[in-house]
């Protein structure tokens, strides 16, 4: 069997047009835009490529973007007030703060600090709650794109044996609780999981969120599977010269795409999709801050 290819890329550029076509309507119907902002503390490279690509993102969405650069060395006192600022600021709907904060900062003190209403990336407890009760929240953005790309691959998952390879609070749990919903058979998988092989080849769709590149080889997929593939690794590629790298994922593509009935590639699976769903958190939350009917699909 050679797999289908679920093409994160161009599904997210439907997500991010949709995104864009509310965006358009809000603003003629009721004259809001809806804005998110984005705290990046430090300059961590990585952290900073991200929020380069989210503001350009949201503005191409006809969003407003607000990025706000913090010093590495700004205290928690400091950073706490940008938060209530942008809490109370009627322009903003959504509020970002890029992880990984400096060791300094408390992280989940400063998550909490966000109104639930606008946390976007769904980490607040509030959120973690509500989703855990089956309410509605605001949802993690890399477990709701690997939810609309399930839902859209085969239309219904109801019933379906479900692993989740990696209990992180923001890609693990959430996602199982997301499977869940959809009335998934759920098994979260860790690294003290007895026999993650067989645990993993009973799966009907497979989510792998792990941070360890191609760990998950061909032979531990039943035939026919559906697998997502989270990670994002880095290796060195000295065969495409000096100091070159490629991303791979948790998942061994080449021997699961043999394997399984469809799988998401890294790069151009959930990666592109993370981004696409922030937007859409931000149009949700646009709209329930100021009563207005949610946009279809683009939540769970
Ligand atoms: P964490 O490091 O927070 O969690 C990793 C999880 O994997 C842990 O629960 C850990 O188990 C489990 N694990 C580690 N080793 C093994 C093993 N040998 N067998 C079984 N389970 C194991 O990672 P994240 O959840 O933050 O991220 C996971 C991956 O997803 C990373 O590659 C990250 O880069 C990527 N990612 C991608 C995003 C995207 O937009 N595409 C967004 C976020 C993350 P235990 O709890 O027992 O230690």
């Amino acid at each position: 069997m050679t797999a289908t290819i679920i093409d994160g890329k161009a599904f997210a550029a439907r997500v991010r047009g949709q995104v864009a076509e509310h965006v358009t309507r809000l603003r003629a119907e009721h004259g809001i835009t809806p804005g998110l902002a984005v705290v990046l503390v430090g300059e961590d490279p990585a952290s900073e490529v991200y929020v380069r690509s989210k503001g350009k993102m949201t503005v191409e969405a006809g969003m407003k973007s607000v990025e706000l650069r913090l010093d590495a060395d700004t205290s928690e006192a400091d950073l706490l007030a940008v938060i209530d600022q942008l809490n109370t600021d009627p322009e903003i709907h959504g509020i970002l703060v890029q992880l990984p904060l400096p060791g300094h900062l408390n992280e989940d003190l400063v998550i909490n600090s966000i109104s639930p209403a606008k946390d976007v990336d769904g980490f607040h407890i509030s959120n973690v709650g509500l989703l855990g009760t089956g309410q509605k929240s605001m949802v993690p953005c890399t477990p709701l794109g690997c939810l609309m790309m399930l839902r859209d691959h085969h239309g219904s998952i109801s019933g379906m044996d479900a692993v989740v390879v990696g209990r992180s609070n923001i890609v693990g749990k959430p996602m199982a609780q997301l499977l869940l919903g959809d009335s998934c058979t759920v098994t979260i998988a860790h690294s003290r999981t007895k026999d993650l092989a067989d645990v993993v080849r009973r799966a009907d769709i497979v989510v792998a969120a792990v941070g360890r590149p191609e760990m998950v080889p061909g032979d531990w997929i039943k035939p026919g599977a559906t697998v997502i593939d989270v990670g994002i690794n880095r290796l060195d590629a000295p065969e495409r010269g000096a100091g070159k790298t490629r991303l791979v994922g948790d998942v061994h593509y080449e021997s699961c795409a043999a394997v399984a009935g469809a799988i998401t590639p890294v790069p151009g699976g959930v990666g592109p999709m993370t981004i696409a769903c922030l937007l859409a958190n931000t149009v949700t939350a646009c709209c329930r801050a100021n009563g207005l009917v949610e946009p279809e699909g683009l939540t769970a």
